[in-house]
């Protein structure tokens, strides 16, 4: 049964449904250029923004290609079709928020990343794809403070602050020699292109770092709380692929906060899509079946029973174990082995000052204690937190199943406190804990960063487990399941 009738009373007409898309563009670009004046922000509120899209799918029906899924990649991938002026796009999303893995929560008049999520300006892909400007991004100090044997050390990187660099020469993260060394292989990670740098040999980062030179305790009090927090893997047995791409994006950008959350990437790509694709929120696809070998279209079936009919194809945006489902028997899932994913913990607090003002990344040197990480976005874009008052995020490595949320806040005060004065955290109060269990799929060698997003039948697939596990991967698979597509036509 189609969904069109199965939703409505009766089909709509090509020129309704027109008409319906013209009022939603003409809804988005209002929200759009509305400010909220409580942070001085230029975004659309994402609670009228999903108003609109839901409203403006009242009606499902065939399409010229569909998409499932409207996390990062399922966007890209829509955008680039839109690009190329593909006009009848229909995404279809389970949740009821576009973004997948990348969302913000407004709480009491704070912005709660939906895990502790970084934008790096140096990305390639996100550099072609999004509104930099409209973003307003914030940047972190370049650098970090590393906790060890009971008190901060600074690492900075030189080419930004010189002075600062120069000063954490000689602090006991690491010999002067690594520091030397940080500096040279960051000359060598902008060698070259992208693309290449994914395909070189590869060991995991722990064993890249030892042949490089760097030592242990540069390994251990640096580059494992660093690495391991954007991996969620302290162990450094990502793969060295990926330490050359961050450190080639960090040497190439900043580390940044949207004003608006880091929801508002998704938010962005999801305005940039309409008119001509149309996002469907709350409806979950059950299967996808290829076109036959009588020419029939490929379709996805939905939870409610309905079936919608995409005339070019249809792409799989999800995440890897969910598209395996999806695509039994026709897909490989995750970019390296077919392990389970690595997670993580974000707490956050609100407190009435920060440390420091500077908009700093905490990092724990040491072996001991569950948190890897800690900032206060607030120092980073005052949109976060309400005015007179400090956003406190804390990450860990693994979802410490363990602890129930009171003792996971325990722990993690107990620790900070040690960081930051017991006096000082004893005023934190606690906003919300996010557990994630799946935040990345596992990237340990051998790793595969460009699998194939073509799968035959007009089924494609993309998603952080066909490119690197970034927001970058995402959009770049998004893209290239996009071109497939195009030039299948
Ligand atoms: C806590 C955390 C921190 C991170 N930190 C960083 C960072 O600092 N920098 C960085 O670059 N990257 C970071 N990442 C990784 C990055 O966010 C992800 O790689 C990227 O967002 C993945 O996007 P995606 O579109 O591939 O998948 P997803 O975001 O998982 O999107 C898939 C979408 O498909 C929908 N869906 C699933 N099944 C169905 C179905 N059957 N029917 C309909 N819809 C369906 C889902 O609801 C979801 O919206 C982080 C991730 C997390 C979780």
């Amino acid at each position: 049964m189609h969904a069109c009738s199965s939703v409505l009373p009766m089909r709509c007409s090509k020129h309704a449904f027109q008409a319906r898309c013209s009022n939603l563009h003409q809804s988005i670009k209002k929200l759009s250029h509305r400010s909220d004046y409580s942070h001085g922000l230029n975004r659309f509120n994402p609670v009228s923004s999903k108003a609109a899209v839901l409203k403006a799918n009242a009606s499902t029906r065939d399409a010229e290609v569909i998409v499932v899924g409207a996390g990062i990649a399922g966007l890209s991938a829509a955008l680039h079709l839109k690009k190329k002026g593909v006009k009848d796009i229909l995404v279809i999303e389970s949740g009821e928020a576009v973004g997948g893995r990348v969302k913000t929560d407004r709480v009491d008049g704070f912005l709660l990343d939906q895990g502790f999520q970084i934008f790096l300006t140096g990305y390639p892909e996100a550099q072609a794809a999004l509104d930099y400007k409209a973003l307003d991004l914030k940047p972190f100090y370049a650098g970090a403070k590393v906790w060890l044997n009971g008190s901060f050390h600074q690492v900075a990187d030189p080419f930004r602050h010189p002075v600062d660099g120069i000063l954490s020469l000689t602090n006991p993260i690491g010999t002067v020699f690594d520091k030397i060394l940080v500096g040279l292989i960051r000359f060598r990670c902008l060698l070259g292109s992208v693309d290449d740098m994914m395909v070189r040999s590869e060991s995991s980062i722990a064993e890249r770092l030892k042949q490089e030179g760097f030592t242990d305790s540069m390994a251990k009090r640096f580059f494992r709380p660093f690495l391991g927090g954007i991996f969620f893997d302290r162990e450094l047995g990502t793969s060295s692929r990926l330490l050359e791409f961050v450190l080639r994006t960090l040497a190439s950008g900043s580390n940044c906060l949207p004003v608006g959350g880091i929801g508002a990437v998704p938010e962005q790509l999801a305005a940039a899509v309409q008119p001509e694709a149309q996002i469907q929120l709350g409806a979950h696809v059950s299967s996808v079946t290829g076109c036959s070998p009588s020419g029939e279209c490929p379709y996805v079936l939905l939870a409610d029973g309905s079936t919608i009919r995409a005339k070019r194809g249809v792409i799989v945006a999800t995440n890897g174990p969910e598209a395996k489902r999806l695509l039994s028997g026709v897909m490989q899932a995750a970019p390296s082995k077919d392990a389970s994913g690595v997670g993580t913990c974000c707490l956050y607090f609100k407190a009435p000052k920060p440390p420091s003002p500077q908009p700093m990344l905490y990092l724990n040197g040491e072996d001991n204690g569950i948190v890897n990480n800690c900032c206060f976005p607030s120092t980073v874009s005052p949109s976060y937190a309400p005015v007179g008052q400090t956003l406190v995020s804390v990450s860990t490595v693994g979802t410490h199943d363990e602890l129930s949320d009171v003792q996971l806040e325990a722990e993690a005060k107990k620790q900070l406190g040690g960081w930051f004065g017991q006096d000082q955290v004893q005023s934190w109060s606690l906003l919300k804990i996010y557990r994630i269990p799946f935040a990345q799929p596992n990237q340990a060698p051998p790793t595969n960063f460009s699998r194939s997003v073509s799968l035959g039948s007009s089924l494609y697939v993309c998603g952080d487990h066909r490119d690197s596990a970034t927001l970058d991967g995402a959009l770049k698979s998004g893209r290239r399941a996009a071109e497939a597509v195009l030039s299948a036509a």
